[in-house]
């Protein structure tokens, strides 16, 4: 085998809650993530030394601060390959937005790169070495519906909520999520989601409830320094979305709607400059 192509997914949150502050300053969070079919195209080719990142996209860089290279380094350094490899991407989650973008391709490249050079890695030491790229990449290993607590590496997989469509909201600007986690930390009133009651909502099978137990502890961050992801939570409500939310640091908000047309609609109502929209469904 010369080369390989995976798909790199977005998730959203469907809730995330942080339950505490370790003293080396991770987080413990609460979580239930979904898997989204909005994508990054990775292609994987053997070389005969380094690692080479390429990418459609202009602000992504292609050294070691690119996830991807990373995960390459990750594998090479510790299974002592001596071939190299091409990683290309075709970036379509966006970026800085809440969606795992880097994580989803950190988590394609130990996934591809464990076929293409026969390592034989279970998923179990996919994830635990994925963990050390960061705390959504096991979660993006497994991919589907989660339930995740620790950093966001104990995962448990959840039954797959009913057929839905997603229609996702991007603002034009980037959050950082360690901005967002450091202003929460400043908070004097923290508010917590019941993620219990989501959780009996998915096993109920009932989206209504699922739409209306959704929360997101860092909305309240971010929103107060970007009050237009609350502008388009509201209008996505106001056209049809049985429930609507941030994901993770932000700034993507997402509403879920029971059908196409009904989100494809209340996108359209939302008229702000510099949005990118898109409808999917959840993997
Ligand atoms: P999360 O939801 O996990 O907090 P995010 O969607 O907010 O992630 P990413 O899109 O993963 O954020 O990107 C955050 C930062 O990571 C960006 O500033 C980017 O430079 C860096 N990064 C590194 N590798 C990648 C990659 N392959 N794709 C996207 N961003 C990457």
């Amino acid at each position: 085998m010369k080369e390989i192509k995976i798909k790199g997914y977005g998730k959203i949150n469907l809730s995330l809650d942080i339950l505490g502050r370790r003293e080396n300053g991770y987080h413990d969070l609460e979580m239930v993530m979904e898997s989204v079919d909005l994508y990054d195209d990775i292609c994987i080719q053997k070389t005969n030394a380094g690692i080479e990142v390429r990418t459609n996209h202009k602000n992504l860089p292609t050294d070691e601060r690119n996830l991807a290279y990373r995960a390459a380094q990750l594998l090479m350094e510790k299974f002592e390959i001596k071939e190299g490899v091409r990683i290309t991407i075709d970036k379509n989650i966006p970026m800085a937005a809440g969606m795992a973008g880097g994580s989803a391709d950190g988590a394609a490249v130990l996934t591809g790169m464990n076929q293409l050079f026969s390592l034989k890695l279970r998923k179990e030491e996919l994830q635990e070495l994925g963990l050390k790229l960061g705390a959504d990449v096991p979660y993006c290993i497994e991919g589907g519906s989660a339930h995740a607590k620790g950093v966001g590496e104990i995962l448990s997989p959840l039954k797959k909520i009913p057929a839905c469509w997603i229609g996702i909201v991007k603002p034009d600007f980037d959050v950082s999520t360690k901005w967002a986690f450091e202003t929460y930390d400043k908070l004097s009133e923290k508010r917590h989601p019941n993620t219990q009651r989501l959780l009996d909502a998915i096993q109920e099978e009932d989206l209504d409830k699922i739409g209306k137990s959704m929360g997101n502890v860092l909305e309240y961050v971010t929103i107060e320094e970007y009050p237009v992801i609350a502008e388009i939570k509201s209008k996505l409500m106001k056209h049809g979305a049985l429930g609507a939310m941030m994901t993770g640091s932000g700034p993507t908000v997402f509403g879920i709607f029971l059908s196409k047309e009904k989100a494809l609609d209340a996108l359209n109502h939302i008229e702000i400059g510099g949005v990118e929209k898109w409808v999917q469904t959840l993997m």
